[in-house]
């Protein structure tokens, strides 16, 4: 007798199928002005269990993010991980204070640091991984406040371009890899593209020309679980994607945790 055997599929892992699809759907929506880099999933693992984060890289997912730094580090060295996931690639997404610096570059197989938002930081940045000698070059994003919200952090979009010239000049330990937004949280796409979106890319500009860079050199890390198939469609090469993935978080750790949009419950 014939059976048919289903693999049980877990839910991450059906999760991240979907994700990359719609990924992979919002990517040929693009125009042809905009550079066809294929865009990079970060799966946002914040608040959540290692266990969930082996099921994701057992899938096939590399890249991860974090936004607290004693969590990033305590993961980053977590034995199982260590173990099993050898080219796991962490991105440091929250707000980075000078003085947790050190800390932060202490986490194995830190890939890239999202949220540069002075020449302060970088020059720490730089400082302490200069002495990292056999880690390569550390990837960085320079975050812009697009939104000019004052409880985001990021620097102006007037500022952007010194920031980054400040890391050629300055920072040679350190890989200038493009900008990140997070951008306002209640744009409706039902009001046209998301403004925070636009202004990032109109930072990007600006950068290339100052600093003659190609603007295929310039990642633009911006999109979330809600908007990250608009954020695609306008030029993202970056998605942030939690709850998508890994379901809603429990509760905020921070102020500088976004708010979980929960699409059935009324705001
Ligand atoms: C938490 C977080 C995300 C992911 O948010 P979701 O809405 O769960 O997809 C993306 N970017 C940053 C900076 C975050 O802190």
């Amino acid at each position: 007798m014939q059976r048919i055997i289903m693999t049980a599929e877990n839910s991450v892992a059906k999760a991240l199928r979907s994700v990359g699809e719609r990924i992979q759907a919002a990517s040929v929506q693009r125009t042809s002005t905009i550079p066809s880099v294929e865009p990079r999933l970060v799966a946002v693992s914040k608040t959540k269990p290692v266990s969930m984060i082996l099921e994701a890289y057992q899938t096939g997912q590399r890249n991860f993010g974090e936004n607290y730094v004693q969590e990033l580090v305590d993961k980053s060295h977590d034995a199982t991980i260590r173990e099993q996931c050898t080219d796991i690639r962490w991105h440091y997404i929250g707000h980075l204070q000078s003085n947790k610096v050190k800390k932060l570059l202490s986490s194995p197989n830190l890939y890239m640091v999202e949220t540069v938002d002075s020449r302060k930081l970088a020059s720490e940045l730089e400082k302490h991984w200069s002495k990292e000698t056999d880690r390569g070059t550390l990837r960085v994003f320079v975050q812009v406040n697009t939104s000019g919200e004052a409880n985001k952090s990021g620097v102006s979009p007037e500022e952007c371009s010194g920031v980054v010239r400040h890391l050629f000049d300055n920072c040679p330990s350190l890989e200038f890899a493009g900008l990140m937004t997070i951008g306002s949280f209640d744009h409706s796409l039902d009001d046209g593209p998301n403004p925070d979106f636009q202004c990032l890319i109109r930072c990007r500009e600006d950068v290339c020309k100052e600093c003659s860079l190609d603007i295929d050199k310039v990642e633009l890390s911006m999109g979330m679980s809600h908007d990250f198939e608009h954020a695609i469609s306008v030029g993202s090469t970056n998605v942030r994607v939690g709850s998508t993935i890994f379901g809603a978080r429990e509760k905020a750790k921070s102020k500088s945790e976004p708010p979980v949009k929960n699409k059935e419950e009324p705001a």
